[in-house]
């Protein structure tokens, strides 16, 4: 329990007494964030808000949490804090990322019979019951966007703290996306315990996986789900990117249906990118949207298919033509599972994780150099190191732009030349990941003559890359007939493409770049 627990929600809904007795429960230092706002003021929080107003406490509370969040100390505390202090999106996400956030979750009838008239609480001033419903309305999706809700009616205060404490010992990561909001556990054998918590309430499921997958790793899921109870059907989907489409789609929609699943149900993928592409599709569409978890397999679907909430399939040759955006309600990461993972789809997969280091994590880039040897070597513990990572810088990125709006857009580092390069070849002679490579190459190569990029970040990236027995040679690929294919991918608007240039280790810009322009660069990429 490194990063502090943070105990949100709604006045009343018992935070400071279930914030008190976790820290008991784990020998923990407790920290109420309004007591110590009160200290600084020398006021009762009442006679900060007549005298001060609620923008100067709630910059006070700001300040207050920032301080606990960046103070690093052997004894991370538990944190219980006022109900509006994580409204501000900004500061929730923050708190998200660099501690566990637990919501407890109240109706305004149980604010109205524990706050009765207390006066002391300046926002349900008035018609309590009224103003309880409004805010609970209003800030319901903040409360939501949390490493875990918990319920708090009929509960006891020692119930809500160990459930509280269990969840900040699993030490998950968390996607912020309002009511779809969901936790992402990274580990070795994040397996029994995990998977069924993530499948309650839902009594059936249906396994979704594939062919090579299921004989390796779907009995001991099976005979988890059978020991709890639960009604268990399954799919092995025929694998490969052929068959990511909808006649698959198609096969797990009547499989669900013919397994009688009702909207309480629930969709387990477990696979490779494609499976849980396919399974989130399926999940959307079946009965107008049912919940679903992604278990993935293979080290591209941990590192970026899983988690995001793109769902989709291809449509003849065009990829991911059909789709929707549609959240897992939580996603397992055993890395044991990347043990089977064919070496040609693994190591491919590392392109995205240098990606992934240059857009976001320095700390990564230089494990990656340093451990190169263990990664190629697949070491469960530097695995878990290195998925938890990479899920944190694009768990960060997609709840700042869910719908791919704007931010999101970092993450096409060196897909626009190298999407480019994987069609030229075929998208046969290349995987997706060794074009990507390539694609990281040209991008930095391309960064480096328009001035935007250190030669130093490029030649240490190139040299990365191959240290990781990815592809480097840009300069030996068709570039001349890869670069009359660029652009015809989604991020071109009109004669421009949003390009992403790296600047530094964590440091990339989006820049409009003419696609006669980078055409012209992408041919002159001939020499090493
Ligand atoms: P994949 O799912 O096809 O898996 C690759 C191969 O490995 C398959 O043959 C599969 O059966 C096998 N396999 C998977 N896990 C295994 C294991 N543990 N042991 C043995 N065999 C195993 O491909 P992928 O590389 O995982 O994913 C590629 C797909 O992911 C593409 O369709 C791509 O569009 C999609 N993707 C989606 C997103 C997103 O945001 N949704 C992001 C990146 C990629």
């Amino acid at each position: 329990m490194k990063r502090p627990l943070i105990v949100n929600g709604f006045m009343a809904s018992g935070k400071s007494s279930v914030g008190k007795r976790i820290a008991e429960l784990a020998g923990r230092p407790f920290i109420d964030l309004d007591s110590r706002i009160e200290a600084r003021f020398g006021a009762p929080i009442t006679r900060i808000f007549s005298e001060q107003g609620e923008v100067a406490f709630r910059n006070a509370e700001r300040e207050e949490l920032i301080s606990v969040l960046e103070t690093s100390s052997d004894a991370a505390p538990v944190v219980a804090v006022g109900g509006g202090c994580l409204v501000r999106r900004e500061l929730r996400l923050q708190a998200i990322d660099q501690a566990v956030v637990v919501s407890l979750q109240v109706t305004a009838d149980e604010v109205v019979e524990r706050v009765g008239e207390d006066a002391s609480r300046p926002n349900l001033a008035g018609d309590t019951r009224r103003r309880a419903e409004e805010l609970l309305e209003l800030r319901g999706g903040a409360y939501a966007e949390a490493h875990a809700r918990l319920e708090t009616r009929g509960a006891s205060t020692q119930d809500v703290a160990v459930k509280a404490l269990a969840v900040w010992r699993r030490d998950p990561l968390a996607v912020a996306a309002g009511e779809s909001s969901y936790a992402v556990d990274v580990g070795r054998g994040v397996g029994p315990a995990h998977v069924l918590a993530a499948s309650e309430p839902s009594t059936a499921i249906l396994l979704l996986s594939d062919q090579n997958v299921a004989p390796l790793h779907a009995a001991r899921l099976e005979s988890l789900f059978l020991a709890a109870k639960k009604r268990i059907a399954r799919l092995d989907f025929t694998p490969g990117e052929q068959h990511k489409n909808l006649a698959s789609v198609q096969q797990a929609l009547e499989a669900a249906l013919a397994a009688g699943l009702d909207r309480k149900s629930r969709l387990v993928g477990l696979g490779g990118g494609v499976t849980t592409d396919m399974t989130g599709f399926v999940a959307a569409s079946y009965l107008r949207g049912v919940s679903w978890v992604a278990l993935p397999t293979t080290l591209l679907a941990m590192v970026d298919a899983s988690v995001g909430g793109k769902t989709g399939v291809d449509l003849g040759s065009a990829k991911n033509a059909v789709g929707a955006f549609w959240q897992p309600s939580a996603v397992l990461c055993d890395v044991d599972y990347l043990k089977t993972e064919p070496v040609r789809g693994y190591k491919s997969a590392l392109a995205e994780v240098v990606k992934t280091a240059l857009i976001g994590d320095p700390v990564l880039f230089e494990l990656l150099e340093r451990e190169s040897a263990g990664i190629v070597a697949r070491d469960p513990d530097l695995l878990t190191d290195i998925v938890r990572r990479c899920i944190r810088v694009k768990a960060r990125i997609v709840s700042a732009d869910p719908r791919e709006a704007g931010l999101r857009a970092v993450l096409n580092l060196g897909h626009t030349v190298g999407h480019a390069v994987e069609a030229q070849a075929g998208f046969e002679r290349l995987t997706h990941g060794e074009a990507i490579s390539l694609g990281l190459v040209a991008a930095l190569r391309i960064g480096e003559k328009l001035g935007h990029t250190p030669s130093e970040l490029a030649e240490r990236t190139r040299r990365l890359l191959g240290t990781l027995e990815l592809m480097t040679a840009i300069e030996d690929e068709p570039l001349a007939d890869a670069a009359e294919l660029i652009g015809h991918d989604k991020k071109r608007a009109g004669s421009k493409v949003s390009f992403v240039f790296a600047r530094g280790l964590g440091d990339v810009i989006i820049k409009p770049l003419d696609l006669a322009e980078l055409r012209e660069l992408t041919r002159g990429l001939t020499t090493p």
